[in-house]
């Protein structure tokens, strides 16, 4: 098969491995063909050249690759969080090309030239949150569990039984904690929990108070809970440290651009709390990252823990979360808010995004004028387990073809270069502009130029 001009013209530009792969798998196809219908073996043309191409692609496509996020959800967990600022990408691509100082004291006032690369974006976290110490691991569920196998291995964590959370993926409280070492003590009800609750759980073997964010759920009626300082004084009180898994973790109070209101992470430090941890590709709009605050007292334990190196960030994570954090060290609100993409994304103005669905309406018309295309209200999500209350109103791109259903219309969008991700609704296809950059919109309507195309090649057999 390898001899036959099909495959020949493909080996000029196509790996031998990929070729070989390709044509197996055309042949293979084309014996269940044959066994599924013998009789009609007189009609199949053998391989297919086209076929064989798109084999050859697809096998050489590589698996992780940038897609077109029309969903509308800002920090959409499984389609990488949250989109770097350019500050960002410049520094990990600088940092990357070459080498760089990740454990190597540049300075000329020690005579150690070993350093920790635990130093580079500490005396930032500090600056920005007002915490004693900082540690970077790599996401907020390695800094709870370093946190609970540094401070409560092997003795007892009060949390709140509202509090026992699960995050998606596999971030579950209870067995977080279980992994950790630490033995879990529930306290109070699903929706009422009392600082008494808390005090009356305490015992010799208590090591720690635990607040974790609910982050992916609101409770609404008869609750309550106790507030951080509340907790922190009764914990000084008994000579017991107070941690936060604060989840999101924003700089900025989420306010400012009109969300749910919640304690920035500067305003949980300042309330006392010993070790509080977070993300940094949630509300942050960093890398994927834990950044972790304690206290003078914590940070030795925890800065020594085996654990740790097991969890250490790369030097891209490092380099980007430092040049994203520059961002809010430099910039006044404002222009934080336009250069940290998931900030300029959740504070895009209503008109903006109006504007922004227009050209897009225009451009898909133009490229794809049999499909039905109108603009809807729709609410956008925060998403990354951030701000569930908050569903800022958004415009969406309403599409439909008259006899493609949005199944296959959405399996096409699947399969484009890059990818769209949308949502179905209605039995239309909705994409949401939030979610979009500008400079994106020609793809997707590309992508819809392509469901136009496909549409016509099934109608015309
Ligand atoms: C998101 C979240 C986590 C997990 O953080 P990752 O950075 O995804 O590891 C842990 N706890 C809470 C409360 C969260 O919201």
């Amino acid at each position: 098969m390898l001899r036959q001009d099909v495959a020949r013209r493909l080996l000029e530009w196509a790996p031998r491995w990929a070729v070989v792969s390709a044509v197996r798998e055309e042949i293979e196809l084309l014996r269940s063909q044959l066994i599924a219908a013998p009789l009609a073996v007189p009609q199949m043309g053998g391989i297919s050249p086209r076929a064989l191409e798109g084999r050859v692609e697809e096998l050489l496509r590589p698996s992780l690759v940038r897609v077109l996020n029309g969903t509308g959800v800002v920090l959409h967990t499984n389609l990488g969080r949250a989109p770097l600022a350019l500050a960002a990408v410049e520094r990990v691509a600088e940092v990357a090309r070459g080498y760089c100082n990740l454990e190597y004291r540049l300075d000329e006032e020690s005579s150690e030239r070993r350093g920790s690369r635990h130093e580079h974006v500490a005396s930032l976290i500090t600056l920005l949150t007002g915490a004693e110490t900082a540690l970077v691991v790599n996401n907020n569920a390695a800094a709870v569990l370093l946190s609970l196998a540094t401070l409560a291995a092997g003795r007892e964590v009060i949390v709140s039984r509202g509090e026992l959370v699960e995050i998606g993926g596999s971030f579950r409280v209870p067995d977080v904690m279980r992994a950790s070492g630490a033995k879990l003590v529930e306290v109070g009800t699903t929706n009422r929990t009392h600082l008494a609750d808390y005090e009356r759980a305490i015992g010799p073997e208590t090591a720690l108070l635990l607040k974790v964010h609910q982050s992916n759920f609101a409770q609404i009626g008869f609750t309550a809970d106790v507030s951080i300082e509340d907790l922190v004084a009764l914990g000084r009180a008994h000579q017991l440290p107070t941690m936060v898994d604060l989840g999101s973790g924003s700089l900025v109070a989420p306010s400012t651009f009109g969300l749910e209101d919640e304690p920035t992470v500067a305003e949980l430090v300042h309330s006392g709390a010993d070790v509080v941890t977070c993300s940094g590709d949630k509300l942050l709009g960093g890398p994927q990252a834990g950044l972790l605050l304690a206290r003078k007292g914590c940070f030795a334990q925890l800065r020594g823990h085996p654990l740790l190196r097991a969890m250490r960030p790369d030097k891209l994570a490092l380099a980007a979360l430092e040049a994203t954090l520059e961002l809010y060290r430099d910039g006044r609100d404002g222009r934080v808010a336009t250069m940290v993409p998931t900030l300029a994304m959740l504070s895009a103005a209503p008109e903006l995004l109006r504007s922004r669905a227009e050209r897009l309406a225009a451009l898909v018309r133009e490229h794809a004028g049999v499909l039905d295309i109108t603009l809807v209200e729709v609410n956008s999500a925060v998403g990354g387990g951030a701000l569930p209350r908050s569903e800022p109103r958004s415009v969406a791109l309403a599409v439909a073809h008259p006899h493609l259903g949005p199944e296959a219309i959405d399996k096409v969008l699947r399969h484009c270069a890059p990818p769209l991700v949308a949502r179905i609704a209605d039995g239309r296809i909705l994409v949401d502009v939030r979610t979009l950059a500008d400079h994106e919109l020609r793809e997707v309507a590309a992508a819809f130029a392509r469901v136009a195309r496909t549409a016509e090649a099934k109608e015309q057999p």
